[in-house]
């Protein structure tokens, strides 16, 4: 083969690898979990989804593409509006028999109103912060992920790492009590074998709080990974991790 065949190969490899990056859009994800009694210990508070109250547990803020340059797209396609049904798929519904009952069990609703509790008032369903998350998120990974995918995959990365189970195996609970942010992610380091970033608020005593854990995921939604880069985010050197 001659040279100019060689550079034309070249060249078309180098738009083939541009095409893929451009269709992804993305480098990782940032997976960002918070504790309800922070979201809710600050001047703003904070009101229980229809539901009712969220359990003692940490929940999903957002599966959030980002780049390695630490830089983020966002609300990438306005023609994709959040739409429930396409979430909630209802093809994959599932009829349970208890009994003489019969259960209706919907796809990932009745998973996301558990593991992606609304804390925004007035008091509501989660409508409005899954469709935020979905439209200045989502949309910029829908090239992997459609709507149903990107909940689903969120859903299952949160059933994997169990948080408070591995802060617990630590002896670092919720009971009001503070902890050093370095023992924190020691813990958290230890359970997942990843490091995490922590963001922390303050409550109206402008105590600082354990508000947010941010660990990274592969562009495929599907593994932890090592953050190609953390955020930064100020705490104090003791957090609290309040009750709820
Ligand atoms: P983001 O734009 O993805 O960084 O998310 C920030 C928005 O999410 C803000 O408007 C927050 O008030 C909202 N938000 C964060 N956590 C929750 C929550 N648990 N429930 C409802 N809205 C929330």
């Amino acid at each position: 083969m001659g040279k100019s065949g060689c550079s034309f190969i070249l060249l078309e490899l180098l738009l083939l690898q541009c095409l893929i990056s451009l269709g992804q859009g993305y480098d990782f994800f940032y997976f960002v979990q918070q504790w309800p009694g922070s979201y809710c210990d600050t001047k703003r508070s904070c009101c229980y989804p229809t539901a009712g109250k969220p359990a003692a547990n940490f929940t999903i803020h957002g599966l959030w593409p980002n780049y390695n340059n630490a830089t983020y797209p966002s609300n990438c396609n306005k023609n994709s509006p959040y739409d429930g049904t396409k979430v909630n798929d209802n093809q994959s519904t599932t009829l349970i028999k208890m009994d003489r009952t019969i259960v209706v069990v919907s796809d990932l609703f009745s998973r996301l109103e558990v593991s992606w509790a609304t804390l925004a008032c007035p008091t509501n369903n989660g409508t409005k912060f899954w469709s935020h998350e979905w439209e200045k998120h989502g949309t910029c990974s829908e090239s992997v992920l459609d709507q149903h995918s990107y909940f689903e995959a969120t859903l299952n990365i949160k059933d994997k790492v169990n948080l408070l189970h591995i802060l617990e195996a630590a002896g670092i609970r919720p009971d009001d009590n503070f902890y050093k942010v370095e023992d924190i992610k020691e813990a958290i380091k230890a359970g997942t074998g990843y490091d995490a970033a922590v963001e922390c608020n303050s409550d109206p005593s402008r105590n600082g709080q354990l508000f947010q854990v941010y660990l990274c995921v592969d562009a495929s939604a599907k593994d932890l990974i090592e953050c190609p880069v953390l955020p930064k985010r100020k705490c104090k050197s003791s957090i609290q991790f309040p009750i709820f």
